[in-house]
């Protein structure tokens, strides 16, 4: 990796000294990277893992920017007023208010500056609506933007160290795919043969770059994101260390001074001359914290991030006095059991799609299906509190469903069907079953609950109407419903055999409680005075977004926003 040889340091107590040291290189932290640099502050980027690019990489890459500077040529309109009323009755009042407008004020700032600087490029989703469209204030697109894609073959060996996608997000888990493009197969739009046929080409016909890597030249989503961000960094020559963990943070009396690091077994110590930007992610692979925080049952195997987020920097932050907010809540998804190397996955979108309910031990909904991620496993939570019957729920569909859509790691059936399939995914990814009666049986359902569900579902799927929850009766649900399905494209009858089940845990992609932070990112003692020279943003941070997700790209936004604050109110900008 690219290191910064340093001056001799005539500072004894350090081996290294910078004016920024940056704690992790997901979206955080490189857009922090970035931006102090060219704000004048020698800058470097520590990272735990041997790979960079954390969660960011992995994810759909897309930031929730309301008021961005591209959405009026693409013939959209909003208005921070719209959107600061909408903020304010999603965050339910958890969050100080002079956060929320430092957000909307900057994030235009921010997303408009790294698409002039950098090789970061965005495209606003016309049709992405926002996750709570019976809101004031919501919008039915043009807050979420989307990755350009970008050529790996511009990183040169750096490629290699970025961390890879996770295979779900890939056709046939090797072509890379944006996310409008994702919706168009997945939905079926006009043209999605013709867009299939394409990518597979552009992928197979690639030889040249085939014969040297098996991952798709075209970085999309979240690999774009980060790729297009490392190699801005390269082009500025501003260092990443991998191999080198944050240990703790080093006072005086002035405030936070630098760090202790760990690299390649040797401890290092890096001094910070204006501060440090905290950006390592939050606790999702630290068991012991989330039995602290989180509600039960909970478990480190149900997220679907990378390991090295084990809460590192909350911690350290804490040992300095910072005052954390927010612990008992995550970026929940519904995740579910796969084999291999990503061993989870998220259901963003299947249950949207017509054929498919979820339900509890009882064999009863709890929730309406297509609602936002997050919603869903606090829908789990609080069923379960009353129930006593959830935590697992179940995802339950017929052989239609099967053959039309994916599901978790299950291709179409037509794409790939059961035969296809390792039989040991039987009875683990999924459960199968000539008979509901049977099913309900083998997954420990009580079987007159889930029948009498079933029926309940195959009545709204003939009227079109979900009397109980609502499912496809916004424009946030029919996002991902399949429009060829009448007369609601979220619901179609679970009548076909054989019925399958899917275990769905409470899982997440990233915590959301960590340390508190004010407008300008600075980390907050539990007096609320400011830590001098301490700063955190993203998941290291308490959600400016408090316990909601206003829209796609709630994470990633206010991640990279806050690492461009920082960056400014560090160099006294
Ligand atoms: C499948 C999936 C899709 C998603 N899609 C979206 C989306 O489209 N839009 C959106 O807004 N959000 C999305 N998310 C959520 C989003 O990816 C995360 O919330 C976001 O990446 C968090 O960014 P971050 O910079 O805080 O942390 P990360 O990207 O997780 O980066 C933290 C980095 O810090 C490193 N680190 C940890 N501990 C230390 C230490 N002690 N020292 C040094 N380094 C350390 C980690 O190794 C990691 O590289 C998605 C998540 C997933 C899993």
């Amino acid at each position: 990796m690219s290191g910064g040889t340093r001056p001799a340091n005539p500072d004894a107590r350090w081996d290294h000294e910078f004016d920024v040291v940056v704690v992790g290189s997901g979206a955080g932290g490189m857009t922090s990277a970035i931006c102090a640099h060219d704000l004048g502050q020698s800058t470097v980027l520590i990272e735990k893992s041997d790979q960079y690019g954390g969660t960011t990489a992995i994810s759909g890459g897309g930031v929730w920017v309301p008021c961005n500077h591209l959405l009026e040529a693409a013939g959209g309109k909003d208005s921070v007023d719209e959107a600061l009323t909408y903020l304010r009755q999603a965050t339910r009042g958890m969050v100080a208010e002079e956060r929320i407008l430092a957000y909307l004020e900057q994030a235009p700032r921010m997303l408009r500056y790294l698409e002039d600087k950098t090789h970061l490029k965005y495209r606003t989703m016309s049709h992405y609506s926002d996750y709570y469209p019976q809101l004031k204030g919501s919008k039915p697109g043009y807050r979420t933007l989307d990755p350009l894609p970008c050529d790996a073959g511009q990183l040169g060996d750096d490629f290699k160290a970025m961390r890879p996608p996770q295979p779900g997000t890939l056709i046939a888990g090797r072509v890379a795919m944006t996310a409008g493009e994702a919706h168009t197969l997945l939905t079926k739009e006009s043209g999605w043969i013709a867009l299939f046929m394409k990518r597979m080409a552009s992928y197979w016909l690639d030889i040249p770059w085939r014969f040297r890597n098996k991952r798709d030249r075209r970085m999309t989503l979240g690999s774009a994101l980060i790729g297009s961000l490392r190699r801005s960094m390269i082009d500025r020559n501003i260092p990443l260390w991998l191999n080198t963990p944050l240990e703790s943070l080093v006072t005086d009396s002035r405030g936070i001074v630098g760090v202790v690091a760990n690299q390649n077994g040797k401890t290092i110590r890096i001094g910070a001359r204006r501060g440090v930007i905290l950006a390592a992610g939050g606790f999702e692979h630290n068991q012991s914290m989330r039995e602290q925080y989180l509600p039960k049952p909970t478990r480190a195997e149900w997220t679907v991030t990378p390991e090295a987020n084990t809460g590192d920097a909350i911690r350290a932050g804490q040992s300095v006095g910072a005052k954390v907010d927010l612990m008992d809540h995550a970026w929940w998804a519904p995740t579910v059991f796969i084999h291999g190397r990503e061993k989870r996955r998220a259901l963003f979108v299947e249950r949207a799609l017509p054929g498919c309910v979820m339900v509890n031990r009882n064999g009863r909904r709890f929730v309406d299906e297509a609602a936002p991620y997050s919603d869903i496993v606090y829908a789990m939570y609080a069923d379960n509190e009353k129930s006593g019957a959830n935590l697992p729920a179940w995802l339950i569909f017929d052989a239609e469903f099967r053959r039309k859509y994916p599901c978790g790691p299950l291709l179409p059936g037509m794409a790939r069907p059961d035969k296809s399939l390792p039989s040991s995914w039987v009875g683990s990814v999924f459960y199968r079953s000539d008979s509901l009666d049977d099913l309900a049986k083998e997954i420990e359902v009580d079987n007159e609950g889930l029948l009498a569900t079933i029926d309940k579902m195959n009545e709204y799927a003939r009227t079109g109407d979900d009397k109980e929850f609502g499912k496809g009766s916004n424009t946030f649900d029919r996002y991902y419903g399949d429009l060829n399905v009448k007369p609601n494209p979220c619901l179609a009858p679970i009548a076909k055999p054989p019925f399958y089940a899917m275990r769905i845990d409470a899982g997440d992609i990233g915590t959301k409680g960590g340390l508190l932070t004010d407008e300008y990112a600075r980390v907050l003692r539990e007096d609320g005075q400011p830590i001098p020279g301490l700063y955190a943003t993203g998941n290291t941070s308490a959600a400016v977004m408090g316990p909601s997700y206003p829209g796609a790209g709630s994470t990633l936004g206010p991640a990279m926003t806050f690492g461009y604050i920082a960056a400014h109110h560090l160099a006294g900008v």
